[in-house]
């Protein structure tokens, strides 16, 4: 059986001396190991359609449970201007590797997809690549589950008003805070800080933005310092590494 989607080029590494082994993001099939033989061998549009971040029609054949061999790749958009500025390529690639770290495999995600290609096509021309890039990050961490209720306190569930915290995953109300802090309050500090209002309101607002709005706005400096700092936080407590 052949099968074939439109699919952008997560990663590729060398297998064997010739071969590659390409992790696709595609659209009919989610995330996707696929088997290229020879394209290492001379430089061929094949072999180019490979690289990180192009955006092909591919086609492949094999059974579902082996490693699947691609015969067929068109190039529909390179993104080479991407690839090749090192500061947006370092960015996406560091969301790239959250999203195989932490996404099941074959798990057709078309929100997903869509998402990652509209970003590409915006930032191939946009001068305001961090605010793209941040977006990227934020909504892949919200689409595969990763972000925490910022709207309700993570334990008595009332909406969130003032000063919030974050403990151990969860973001609580003040009360709450109180209650369970004092559980952890013979622990070292880890795993808890104070939750800035302002980075909750801005991630409330920042995950419905329409991405026209990412090309107009200019985000505080400092703000997209403590949202970093946050999702490291985040992260490194709730996801094992
Ligand atoms: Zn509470």
């Amino acid at each position: 059986m052949i099968y074939s989607s439109e699919a952008i080029v997560l990663e590729s590494r060398d297998y064997g001396e010739a071969d590659l082994i390409v992790t696709y993001l595609t659209k009919e099939f989610g995330i996707l190991n696929l088997f290229a033989k020879s394209p290492r061998k001379i430089k061929s549009r094949f072999g180019s359609s490979l690289e990180p971040l192009t955006y092909s029609k591919i086609s492949f054949i094999g059974r579902e449970d082996k490693l699947q061999k691609i015969i067929q790749s068109d190039i529909l958009y390179p993104f080479q201007k991407i690839r090749e500025n090192y500061k947006i390529f370092f960015k996406l690639a560091e969301i790239i590797r959250f999203l195989l770290q932490y996404s099941s495999k074959r798990e057709k995600n078309s929100e997903l997809f869509n998402l990652m290609l509209s970003i590409l096509r915006e930032i191939e021309d946009s001068n305001k690549w961090e605010n793209y890039t941040l977006f990227l990050k934020i909504r892949v961490l919200s689409l595969l589950g990763y972000l925490p209720d910022m709207k309700h306190c993570g334990a008595c569930g009332k909406s969130l008003n003032g000063q919030s915290h974050y403990l151990k995953g969860f973001i609580l109300c003040s009360s709450c805070f109180l209650k369970n802090n004092q559980e952890y309050k013979d622990n070292k500090e880890e795993g808890k800080y104070i939750m800035p209002e302002r980075v909750i309101n801005f991630l409330n607002s920042f995950l419905k933005w329409q991405l026209s709005h990412l090309e107009r706005v200019k985000i505080n400096e400092k703000l997209i310092d403590e949202v970093e700092v946050f999702i490291k936080k985040h992260i490194s407590l709730t996801v094992k590494l």
